[in-house]
């Protein structure tokens, strides 16, 4: 079996970097790192070394903060038109159609992901994510109202209040949808006139960086996109601390989270935290299981287990627990896995090594635990970061495995006796990104709306964002929300004015 990415089949251009060395980003063209340093990125379906990319210093992230503060301070972007704005956040989604193949090639490559999903993720759903916050531009609007001050009787005032844009916006994006998250982040700064320094992580640069050139052709001004390349505990960290930021913007595990926002507390940054979760699919007793099954093992097979809002603990009925595991272990058992470049393959790698190596572990540690493995549990000998889809049963709510994100293939499941057995089960975890219930009763669905820790409830889909509503955690998985007006509106800051008027004519 070749689980190798066949480079023959690739587009001139994606071919293009393979073998290359990679720039920072920073005022409008490609610049050399400071220092001159670089590391490798490889291929996770045959380990094989992609292209040498940049590696940012402090005098690095400087240029760049320095680069978005100009931009911003000069108002080459945020004194435009609103409508003007719209337009060239228009162009750069037709640019990313026009480039659509070459940049969901770049992002397999790099990731492992399959290419139908960095098709419809990383570039699809980007275009509709600029399309749709380039309609705020022109919509971003304040109040106006009569005031009552009851403690100046004989006076009168009216108030106001305008949206600004936040400044210089740090964004911080991780592996698993690189480009897509690069979009989530880049279009609300675009559509408020705030500029950015975007630091995509270490494995996943290649599509950040073409973006930002397509920023240029869209007549987004140098200085508004910035991307610098490098180590999160390195370039990341300093970003995060620069003085010149304004607001950082960060998707990735909650412990890097917990890092970011107690910095920007301290340097009163805005701050919006996407991170991680655990998150339960649960399936009643009265679901259509022709649906539930094949949505469940989606929940966690989907990407190889690395979303954020994987159902990765599936809470079964018990009436129902022994056909529904069926149904999702003989999913999983009949996943093609192979290279993401070949379109037939329904699983690709993992996104390296050393991440399979944590799953693995998770696997062990549920194993000595007590689990039961129902399918799965190993890595595919050879080259390239393969493990099989994995399933394992009888574990307690307590367990390590439960309790934690492994951002991989693997699901545990339970059988609930009753619906509070079942919510009490679902909120046993200090995340609450997501969760689904399958049902048909409507009585049940809002009672497990109402009562699940989760910033997204699913019913009868799972993982299913659309552009129109905010999207965001509670608890461990994060604080503030990205997408839909909340998401944009966070991109802003708020002022108010209040003036005294002569009560002369109305
Ligand atoms: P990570 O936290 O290791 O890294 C994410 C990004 O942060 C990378 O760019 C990295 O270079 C950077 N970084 C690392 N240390 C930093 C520091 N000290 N200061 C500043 N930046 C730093 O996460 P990951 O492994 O790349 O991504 C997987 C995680 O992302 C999972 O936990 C997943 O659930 C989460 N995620 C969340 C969402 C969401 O919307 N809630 C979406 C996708 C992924």
């Amino acid at each position: 079996m070749n689980l190798s990415n066949d480079y023959s089949i690739l587009t001139d251009k994606a071919r293009l970097v393979i073998g290359s060395t990679t720039k920072l980003f920073i005022d409008g063209y490609y610049q050399e790192p400071t220092k001159g340093q670089y590391y490798s990125i490889v291929d996770p379906s045959n380990d094989e070394h992609i292209a040498q990319v940049a590696r940012a210093c402090a005098t690095d992230v400087d240029k760049a903060v320095d680069a978005a503060t100009r931009a911003f301070e000069t108002g080459v972007w945020a004194s435009m038109r609103p409508h003007e704005r719209e337009a060239a956040m228009l162009r750069l989604a037709e640019l990313l159609i026009e480039n659509g193949k070459e940049l969901s090639e770049l992002e397999t490559l790099s990731s492992g992901k399959l290419i139908s999903n960095t098709r419809a993720f990383d570039v699809d759903f980007s275009v509709y994510t600029l399309r749709y916050m380039a309609g705020w531009s022109t919509k971003i609007s304040g109040q106006s109202i009569d005031l009552s001050v009851p403690y100046l009787p004989d006076e009168h005032f009216s108030g106001s209040t305008m949206h600004f844009p936040i400044g210089v916006v740090a964004a911080i994006t991780p592996w698993n949808v690189p480009l897509c998250q690069a979009i989530w982040k880049l279009a609300p700064v675009l559509a408020t006139g705030c500029t950015v320094v975007i630091k995509p992580a270490e494995q996943t640069p290649l599509t950040t960086l073409r973006l930002a050139q397509l920023c240029i052709e869209a007549g987004i001004p140098s200085g508004v996109v910035n991307v610098i390349t490098g180590y999160g505990s390195e370039a990341g960290k300093m970003l995060v601390e620069h003085p010149g930021v304004n607001k950082v913007t960060f998707t990735g595990s909650t412990g890097t989270g917990k890092l970011i926002g107690a910095t920007a507390a301290s340097q009163m940054k805005a701050c919006t935290l996407e991170l991680g979760g655990k998150s339960p699919v649960i399936i009643a007793e009265d679901a259509d299981l022709t649906e539930a099954i094949p949505g469940a093992a989606w929940a966690i097979w989907g990407n190889h287990g690395q979303n954020c809002c994987a159902g990765s603990r599936l809470l079964v009925h018990h009436s129902i627990y022994n056909q529904v595991v069926e149904g999702v272990k003989e999913i999983a058992e009949s996943l093609k896995l192979g290279p993401g470049l070949n379109p037939y393959s329904q699983m690709g790698p993992l996104v390296h090594k050393e991440h399979r190596q944590n799953v693995l572990n998770f696997i062990k540690s549920g194993l000595e635990a007590g689990g039961e493995l129902i399918t799965g549990g190993y890595a595919v000998e050879g080259p390239g970061a393969y493990i099989e889809p994995t399933i394992i049963a009888s574990l307690s709510a307590d367990a390590h495995m439960v309790q934690n994100e492994i951002f991989g293939p693997v699901l545990s499941v339970f059988s609930y006796r009753d619906d509070e057995e079942a919510i009490a089960l679902a909120n046993s975890t200090s995340f609450g990104l997501g969760a689904s219930i399958w049902s048909k009763n409507v009585d049940r669905i809002d009672k497990y709306f109402r009562r699940l820790s989760a910033g997204m409830v699913w019913v009868n889909n799972h993982n299913v964002i659309d552009l129109a509503l905010p999207f965001g955690g509670h608890k461990d998985s994060g604080m503030g929300k990205e997408l839909g007006y909340q998401g944009m509106i966070s991109h802003t800051k708020i002022k108010t004015k209040i003036y005294k008027r002569n009560l002369g004519s109305l």
